[in-house]
């Protein structure tokens, strides 16, 4: 017998004396193993995650806590369909077509109707985030265009050039806001969300070419949740890195440990959604080269207040194309852009980047089809009115309203900083202000600030809360509401600190709870009862 290599022998030795079915089972069973490790390796979910979703699963079809959780849904639908009553009240249900069309008047005075209905005062600054400016006149500009273009269909090149045109533009004027060159390129899509699917399918898709079958994403834990429902719409796993608790920015360091031969993309937010705060874009840009992996930088939110703070006078790390590692960027004309809801801008380093972005099918019957973003027919009315509110405001005064923005936010920051009891989570970079508490129960505030009438966002993991200044906060005569938010923050944080121990009540309650709940698949379940009642009307039989 001539000689074997050692490994050889080795098994040989193992299948010694063994019958060949052993054999055929043994190496069966082994190869199962590996794929089976593989798999785990290569999970969405991490094994412990799964093992922990797997065992709430498995204690919720125990029969008699199923029937303790089935009770509990069905008391908070009925108390979510209560509020529900409660909101709609006064209006007329409709849940037929009227049998004759009715009077244009009376069409827009039910529509008033609509518009007076829920509980906080939106048109006088006292909601966070949600309206980002009151100007009679941009509005105007914005309507009266929509007005005019509101039937066109970009998807019809041919029937439509000048909104293909208008979008182009609003496009290139994005990618020179955030210094670009002349190949960058990008798209308008219908709202952040959509822009930062796209990005996340350009960069699967580019990842998929390059031979990587099971993509990740690398994400800081602030970033937006938009990155979430990509994955779970896209099929890509999420590696979430935790923000350092000082800076609240993400630990960039975590970033280049995350990354390894799956990483599709990595992201940085400029700033964040929950706390304002910007990422160290610089170091992440550097980080994306060493690597050769694209960084997305989310300027969603304040990304338009970042590109003119500069101007304003205001200082803002670099975060956009002039460095080198960021290879797309989102950014929301409908929020500090103050366009119509209903756009964003998606842009992209290089041309390469985009056409992955695209979807093209060549066989259908109806034809070749190709569109740029989710949806076939695209609302060209948007586009324009987005175009020309972008004309309308103008650089100067996108600077000016920039520069008032900024200093409301600063105003606020410095006021909420001197409130005994109260931190600011690191440093707001645009205009987001998070803060939370170490000596009382935050939300026990934010119900205080509710019951005045302040519409404020909550945290969680840790327990906090945010406001999100917009030009809707700076407007003449809401400075002096601004003031008596601050006075308002202080008599709250005062109550608090006084009355420590006591419960929080109403819907600030929820957020407490909701983090104290170990099975998230029961969080879950109560969100989704809660978006079924966005779409429950009141019922005759309902007092
Ligand atoms: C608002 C926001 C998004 C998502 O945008 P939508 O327009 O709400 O879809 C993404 N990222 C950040 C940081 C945001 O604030």
């Amino acid at each position: 017998m001539s000689e074997r290599p050692q490994p050889l022998k080795a098994i040989n030795r193992f299948f010694e004396g063994k019958e060949p079915w052993q054999i055929v089972t043994m190496t069966a069973s082994s190869v199962l193993a590996i794929v089976w490790a593989h798999s785990l390796y290569n999970a969405k979910e991490s094994v412990t995650t799964r093992l922990r979703k797997q065992f709430f699963r498995w204690l919720r079809q125990v029969p008699i806590v199923k029937r303790k959780i089935d009770e509990k849904m069905a008391e908070i639908t009925k108390d979510f369909r209560k509020d529900i009553n409660k909101r709609l009240a006064g209006v007329t249900v409709r849940t037929e077509l009227p049998a004759k069309g009715l009077d244009p008047e009376l069409i827009k005075q039910e529509v008033r109707d609509h518009l007076s209905l829920g509980a906080y005062d939106w048109r006088n600054g006292a909601v966070s985030g949600a309206v980002y400016h009151l100007s009679e006149e941009i509005s105007k500009v914005a309507c009266d265009t929509y007005a005019l273009t509101a039937y066109t269909n970009p998807l019809h090149a041919d029937v439509f050039p000048g909104i293909n045109k208008m979008e182009a533009e609003v496009v290139r004027m994005a990618i020179n806001l955030f210094h670009g060159d002349e190949g960058c390129c990008g798209t308008v899509t219908t709202g952040g969300t959509e822009s930062i699917m796209m990005a996340c399918k350009a960069f699967r898709d580019l990842a998929y070419s390059r031979g990587i079958s099971n993509p990740q994403i690398v994400v800081p834990s602030t970033v937006h949740s938009a990155f979430d429902k990509a994955a779970q719409y896209l099929g890509l796993s999420v590696k979430t890195v935790p923000v350092d608790p000082e800076t609240f920015t993400v630990d960039v360091e975590g970033v280049r440990n995350a990354i390894g031969r799956r990483t599709c993309l990595i992201v940085g937010s400029a700033p964040n959604y929950p706390y304002g705060t910007m990422d160290d874009i610089v170091a992440l840009s550097a980080i994306a080269v060493e690597y050769g992996v694209p960084l997305h930088v989310d300027a969603c939110l304040g990304g338009l207040l970042a590109a003119f703070m500069p101007s304003a006078g205001h200082h803002v790390p670099l975060f956009d194309f002039r460095l080198p590692g960021v290879a797309s960027i989102s950014a929301d004309t409908h929020k500090y852009g103050y366009a119509p809801k209903g756009t964003s801008v998606i842009l992209y380093r290089k041309e390469e980047y985009r056409h992955h972005q695209y979807t093209v099918t060549t066989e259908w019957p109806g034809g070749v089809y190709g569109s740029p973003t989710v949806n076939g027919s695209r609302a060209g009315g948007l586009i324009a009115a987005c175009w020309a509110t972008m004309m309308f405001i103008g650089k100067e005064r996108y600077v000016e309203m920039t520069d008032e923005i900024v200093k409301t936010a600063r105003y606020i920051e410095e006021e909420l900083r001197k409130i005994e009891g109260l931190f600011i989570f690191g440093k707001p970079a645009t205009s987001v202000i998070g803060f939370g508490s170490k000596q009382f129960d935050i939300f026990k505030m934010a119900e205080q600030l509710h019951t005045k009438g302040w519409s404020l966002n909550a945290l969680q993991f840790p327990s906090g809360v945010h406001i999100c200044v917009t030009h809707a906060h700076t407007a003449a005569g809401v400075a002096q509401r601004l003031r008596r938010f601050v006075s308002d923050a202080a008599a709250a944080a005062a109550h608090c600190r006084r009355h420590a121990g006591e419960p929080v009540h109403g819907k600030m309650a929820i957020y407490g709870v909701a983090q104290e709940i170990s099975d998230r698949s029961l969080v879950s379940d109560i969100t989704k009862y809660f978006i079924d009642s966005m779409y429950y009307l009141p019922q005759p039989e309902d007092e």
